[in-house]
């Protein structure tokens, strides 16, 4: 067990040749995944089941769509975190049991309790669900592209910045409860990422074990705290703002990553660990790769504070120190030299 005292609300089944198993002990259940994943895996999904393909994630359409599948006792999510959120909306929804299989790495979605469903097009965390089991087929996941499993891992490396404004906020405004157990926890699970970069960069076995539990280790302590500042901070402010500047989303994982390069050269907080962590990785964050042009990128940093007091968003490092027009020149500066980016 690589996080001990993680608590109980997470019961994970690691192996292969999962589905089988588990769908011999259900019957008349629902199905909630992605097309092309029930189109791989129905011929192992046994008894009598209902097949659901998710479309879009949008509130109206779940509500529309669930209709039909009223009484139902039992529902299997499976597929990418689309998927999963919709699956798990259903699933509380219909008062079901919930039982998820993610067949990849690059959202945290099936150990969230909350489901991220948009309305009108917005995305809006709602609900509290905690699944009956949750299954990882190694092997499900290794068939996923390797670049999707690895941008998860950016993900996780929000603890780094997160976590330093987490106590910034207890410190200036305590409007987040802080706990110095789950802050140490954080810094142990950067240690244990810096750790496992060779497996997850393989997406060996080791590796998926170590992003699952890590990701369940941060979904405890949420539930248990009713928020999660310690991975979700400046890092992910900063990704909001360049997503409000762009009008575009992104795999999360890697626009996360730029953004905890960026947050942790402004906290001077263990940057260049960042960076040699983001090349090890070997996650793709050129602005060519994630669509964005330089001029957003400093517009982002430019606006991120005003977007942050706009949007009532918690006190973080970027309310708290004065970002200039030469420290934005810098750091670009520095980030396309460190990433051999031509302007
Ligand atoms: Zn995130």
């Amino acid at each position: 067990m690589i996080f001990p005292n993680c608590g109980d609300k997470f019961h994970i089944i690691y192996g292969r040749g999962l589905l089988p198993g588990l769908t011999a002990d259900l019957d008349h259940y629902l199905v909630v995944a992605d097309g092309f994943v029930l189109s791989q895996f129905k011929e192992q999904l046994k008894n009598h089941y209902t097949a659901y393909t998710v479309k879009d994630v949008e509130l109206a359409t779940l509500k529309e769509d669930v209709k039909v599948y009223e009484g139902t006792e039992i529902v299997v999510a499976m597929g990418g975190g689309m998927a999963i959120d919709a699956g798990k909306w259903m699933a509380e929804h219909l008062g079901a049991k919930l039982y998820s299989i993610p067949t990849v790495l690059s959202v945290n979605a099936a150990w969230c309790y909350k489901s991220a469903i948009r309305v009108n097009n917005v995305v809006t965390y709602m609900g509290r669900i905690f699944p009956e089991k949750l299954f990882i087929d190694y092997d499900i996941i290794q068939g996923a592209p390797k670049y999707l499993n690895i941008s998860g891992a950016g993900d996780l490396l929000a603890c780094l910045t997160a976590s330093y404004d987490w106590k910034l906020n207890d410190m200036v405004t305590r409007e987040k409860p802080f706990s110095q157990e789950i802050y140490q926890g954080a810094q142990y699970l950067i240690g244990m990422l810096a750790e496992n970069i060779d497996n997850i960069k393989e997406v060996n076995d080791n590796g998926i074990y170590f992003m699952c539990e890590a990701y369940g280790w941060i979904a405890e302590n949420a539930a248990k705290m009713n928020h999660t500042m310690w991975e979700s901070a400046s890092e992910h402010l900063l990704f909001d703002t360049l997503e409000y500047v762009c009008g575009h989303g992104f795999l999360h994982g890697r626009i996360i990553s730029l953004t905890v390069y960026f947050m942790s050269l402004f906290q001077e907080n263990q940057h260049e660990r960042v960076l040699s962590m983001l090349k090890r990785l070997g996650i793709d964050i050129s602005l060519k790769t994630l669509e964005i042009t330089e001029e957003q990128l400093r517009e982002g940093l430019h606006i991120a504070k005003q977007f942050a007091v706009e949007h009532g968003i918690r006190y973080t490092i970027i309310q708290a120190k004065p970002m200039s027009e030469e420290w934005i020149h810098m750091a670009v500066e520095k980030y396309k030299k460190d990433f051999n980016i031509e302007s």
